[in-house]
């Protein structure tokens, strides 16, 4: 699968409002197939990730972001099913506490970036400063406006300091939003997710759209690009971010350790 129509370079002329949250082209399959398709990816993240872990020289960060429903769990569920709990954590950023806030909003998100030979999962992350902040006004323009700026050097120290970055923006439609928090508010089982925050942030769509445009426009770099995920079709998510995970994660060559002495046909007595 080619992917690359989904990464973001420097430079690209991003319109989010023309993204098709639908789209499935590039994938000859169905979902049955593209079911099959992401089992056999798992077991290959499971095999990079155990590379990793061993080698403990590449520090891997996987930033999640999209608007309430766009799918940040299921697919951090589905695309990591596979993966040894040992050397993966998921990191979830909510509203921040007193004692975040009284510091810089960059604070608690360095104290979880990957160690050595770990693999870590933002679901949400410090984007939400120029995303949520900006939209519901949590702090003035002047504040928010110069955390682009702020976060590309902070990404670009972790990159030279040795992290690989992925950013996944999921791209759900309008319309999808609202069946999917209906949904919630169909199934009792669900009710606990409800946020009566998230209808706020609901009428502010448009605005959420163009902080995320915003965000991606000034944020994909070369040491951490963003892909734009079409995720109304959940199977065709988890299928993309597989597929370019794995390829990614592949292009790094990882290797397992030099073993300690030559133990090849040892006998043990
Ligand atoms: P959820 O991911 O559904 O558990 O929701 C977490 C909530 O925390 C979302 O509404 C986010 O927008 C909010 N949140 C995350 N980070 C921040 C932040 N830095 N400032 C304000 N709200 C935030
Ligand atoms: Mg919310």
């Amino acid at each position: 699968m080619k992917t690359s129509k989904y990464l973001v370079k420097p430079g690209d002329n991003i319109d989010l409002n023309k993204v098709d949250a639908d789209e499935h082209h590039i994938y000859k399959g169905d979902k049955e197939t593209a079911l099959a398709e992401i089992k056999l990816l798992n077991l290959e993240l499971d095999k990079l990730q155990k590379v990793q872990h061993a080698e403990k020289k590449h520090k891997i960060l996987i930033v999640f972001q999209g608007m309430d429903a766009s799918g940040k769990d299921g697919a951090i569920r589905n695309v990591f099913n596979s993966v040894n709990p040992s050397g993966v954590y998921v990191a979830h950023f909510g509203a921040p506490s007193r004692d975040e806030l009284s510091r810089d909003f960059l604070w608690r998100i360095h104290n979880k970036v990957p160690a050595k030979g770990e693999m870590v999962i933002f679901n949400r992350s410090h984007y939400e400063d120029v995303l949520i902040v900006r939209v519901q006004k949590l702090m003035p323009k002047l504040v928010w406006q110069n955390r682009y700026k702020h976060i590309n050097d902070f990404e670009q120290m972790l990159a030279n300091e040795g992290t690989s970055i992925y950013k996944f923006y999921l791209h759900i439609s309008n319309d999808e939003q609202r069946r999917r928090l209906q949904s919630r508010i169909n199934n009792p089982d669900k009710h606990w997710k409800i946020d009566p925050n998230d209808f706020k942030d609901r009428e502010k769509w448009g605005d959420y759209l163009e902080a995320y445009n915003d965000v991606i426009i000034k944020t994909s770099t070369n040491w951490a690009p963003w892909y734009i995920i079409p995720a109304n079709k959940k199977w065709y998510r988890d299928l993309l971010i597989s597929n370019i995970l794995v390829t990614e994660l592949s292009q790094l060559k990882m290797k397992y350790p030099s073993p300690k002495a030559d133990y090849t046909g040892m006998v043990i007595k």
